[in-house]
């Protein structure tokens, strides 16, 4: 519970993602009188709700009905295509704001260390996902879809989404808002085999349950699991007893490759066990080499992935590489290079030369605490956040030009064609228009310079 509270306070988040959406309405619930802007890189808002959710799960998708009801409040001010550390820096919001909470997520992808990793055909699935929800800065992509295998490292949401996608066919993927380039490529895909590859056992699989029962309910594609991949050895065994979810997944696994179909257009595998080691091919990806790995329980408790020695050759013409996103360091700010993340504690900044807390900085979401957990979890995070800058005392209001018109007086002085939410909603209203006309959600408009346009400040 964190008390409300009534003196002046204007606030920048940075970054218009969920993480963002959730510190802005805490500020809100909490703050009488906070006035905020909502400052985001691109001309639209939602972060990966709009660029990373997947386009056939439009459920999802709906949660920024909640996120427009927090933009439409009249102490909410959203500042679109304006990127912090080009067009505004740390000293320009000290000036204009007492506090600022940073909710930039983790735009980046970890890397695997390994030989071939840059051959042509072989991509993050973070720029996969970006390019067929139509990211601008990703519509050049131009993934391999002559390839007819396709090779996918790791198991969690993500890897889960993209098999999905490569799976499906593209009269299913046309009912939904993919980005119409990624379309047109995918109505080309010659698409066989696709196989999602996990360093450890079935069990410590990183996919939620849903999105893996989807993977057994696919119309294009048979999924294909080897029985002999769900033996499991003694400590397995024990965390199935212990963990529901572990027992969910490992009995929807046993179902899967019990499950015995009709062949369909393409094979999904499922192969587990098995770390990349070189991504084989002289320009272009033509194959990957996997070692088979055992499990090894550590001193907590956690189960490793130890190599066998043992390797094997998987033929595949385009590798996805889906071993989690990364956090990047922010201009003017600490940065936790193992981590990836933003140093801070419960949210409040830290210092990383005096160990203490950064006044009036803040960070909510993927860039505080790392790349885990499904959109609703920056809702308890935000919180957490908030209550920290609340309890703070805050820059004195005297050092701060408190007009709400400064800052964009500021950013016309440095021609910055900002995007209020007004200009965001009919750049919205276009897109609903024209995917109206063609039963889809929407139709994504994906160059910068037409959003600006079709928002009308260009
Ligand atoms: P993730 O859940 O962290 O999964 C990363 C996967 O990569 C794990 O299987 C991991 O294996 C593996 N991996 C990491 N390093 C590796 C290496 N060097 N070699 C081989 N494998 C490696 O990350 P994510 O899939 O990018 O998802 C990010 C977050 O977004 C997650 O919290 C996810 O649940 C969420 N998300 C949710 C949805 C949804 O709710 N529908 C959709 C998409 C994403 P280990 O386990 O062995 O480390």
């Amino acid at each position: 519970m964190i008390a409300k509270r009534t003196s002046s306070l204007r606030v920048a988040v940075i970054g218009a993602g969920p993480s963002g959406f959730y510190a802005t309405e805490s500020l809100l619930r909490h703050h009488e009188s906070v006035e905020i802007d909502l400052i985001e890189r691109l001309p639209t808002p939602y972060g990966l709700v709009r660029y990373g959710v997947a386009p056939d799960h439009q459920k999802i998708k709906s949660v920024t009905k909640l996120y427009d009801r927090t933009a439409n409040n009249p102490r909410v001010r959203f500042l679109g295509n304006v990127e912090y550390g080009k067009d505004l820096d740390h000293i320009d919001l000290e000036r204009y704001y007492h506090a600022t909470v940073f909710a930039v997520g983790s735009p980046a992808d970890r890397r695997l260390g390994i030989d071939g990793e840059d051959l042509q055909g072989s991509l993050s699935a973070t720029e996969f996902v970006a390019w067929y929800n139509g990211h601008p800065d990703y519509i050049d992509l131009q993934p391999n879809m002559n390839a007819s295998s396709v090779a996918i490292i790791g198991m969690g949401n993500v890897a889960v989404d993209v098999a999905r996608i490569l799976a499906k066919s593209v009269d299913e993927l046309r009912e939904t808002d993919m980005a119409n380039h990624a379309l047109e490529a995918l109505a080309e895909s010659k698409i066989k085999r696709i196989y999602m590859i996990g360093r450890r056992g079935p069990v410590q699989g990183k996919f939620t349950s849903q999105e893996l029962r989807e993977l057994g309910n696919l119309k294009n594609a048979n999924l294909i699991l080897d029985p002999k991949q769900l033996e499991l050895d003694l400590a397995t065994t024990q965390t199935v007893e212990t963990s529901p979810l572990a027992k969910r997944n490992l009995a929807i696994l046993n179902e899967l490759s019990a499950s015995s179909q009709e062949t369909k257009a393409r094979e999904l595998h499922l192969t587990f066990l098995a770390s990349p080691q070189k991504i084989v091919g002289i320009n272009n990806v033509e194959a990957i080499n996997l070692e088979i790995n055992r499990r090894e329980t550590g001193s907590e408790g956690y189960i490793r992935a130890i190599g066998t020695g043992k390797t094997f050759q998987l033929q595949a013409q385009m590798i996805l590489k889906s071993v989690g996103y990364k956090g990047t360091p922010l201009k003017g700010l600490p940065f936790d290079f193992e981590r990836n993340i933003i140093p801070n504690a419960k949210g409040r900044i830290i210092d990383s030369a005096c160990g203490k807390p950064l006044r009036g900085k803040y960070v909510t979401g993927w860039i505080k605490r790392g790349p885990t957990g499904v959109i609703g979890t920056n809702k308890a995070d935000a919180v957490e956040t908030v209550k920290e800058l609340l309890d703070d005392e805050l820059p004195s209001p005297n050092n701060i030009d408190t007009k709400p018109q400064a800052i964009t007086d500021l950013l016309k002085a440095r021609g910055v064609l900002y995007v209020e939410f007004s200009d965001w909603q009919k750049l919205d209203t276009f897109e609903t228009e024209l995917g109206s006309a063609e039963n889809r959600p929407r139709v994504k408009v994906t160059n910068t310079a037409q959003m600006l346009r079709i928002s009308g400040v260009k």
